[in-house]
C-alpha cells in the first residue's frame, strides 16, 4: 500500500483502517503550531498564524525534514517504525496538513539515522586521535 493520509472521522461506525497511525494533537506527532496562535518568529511580532498552510509550513521548518536533525534517537526510531503506514489526522484531505510532512519524514528518518551514526563515529575517532 502506498503511504497515504486519512481523514479521521467522528462519524458513528467509522473505523480507522488497520495499521493507520493517528498523528493529530495529543500525540507526539501533533502540530504544535496552531492557526490563530502567536507566530513563533520574533520578526513576526507575535501576530497570529494565518491559516492551515502557514501552520504546516512552520511544522515543516521546525519539526519536518528541515528540523529533523534535532530529533533524538528515540523519536527517529519511532518515526521509522511508522514507515509505510497510513497517517491519520482530522484535516480535510483537500487541505494542507502536517501529516503530509510526516509522510516525507519517515522516509528521511532512516537516512538521518545513518548520518547521525557517521557523525558520531567521526567524533569518536577525532577524540581518540
Ligand atoms: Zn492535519
Amino acid at each position: 500500500m502506498m503511504p497515504t493520509r486519512i481523514q479521521r472521522r467522528r462519524t458513528r461506525g467509522w473505523r480507522a483502517p488497520e495499521g493507520a497511525v493517528y498523528v493529530g494533537r495529543g500525540t507526539r506527532w501533533g502540530n504544535p503550531f496552531r492557526v490563530g496562535a502567536p507566530h513563533p518568529h520574533p520578526d513576526e511580532n507575535g501576530r497570529p498564524i494565518r491559516d492551515r498552510a502557514e501552520a504546516v509550513d512552520l511544522f515543516e521548518l521546525h519539526i519536518g525534514p528541515m528540523g529533523m536533525h534535532e530529533y533524538d534517537d528515540d523519536k527517529l526510531a519511532a518515526l521509522r517504525a511508522m514507515a509505510g503506514r497510513p497517517l491519520m489526522c482530522w484535516c480535510p484531505l483537500d487541505q494542507p496538513c502536517h501529516a503530509n510532512v510526516l509522510l516525507l519524514c519517515y522516509a528521511l528518518a532512516a537516512q538521518i539515522g545513518r548520518l547521525k551514526q557517521l557523525v558520531d563515529d567521526a567524533t569518536r575517532q577525532a577524540e581518540a586521535a
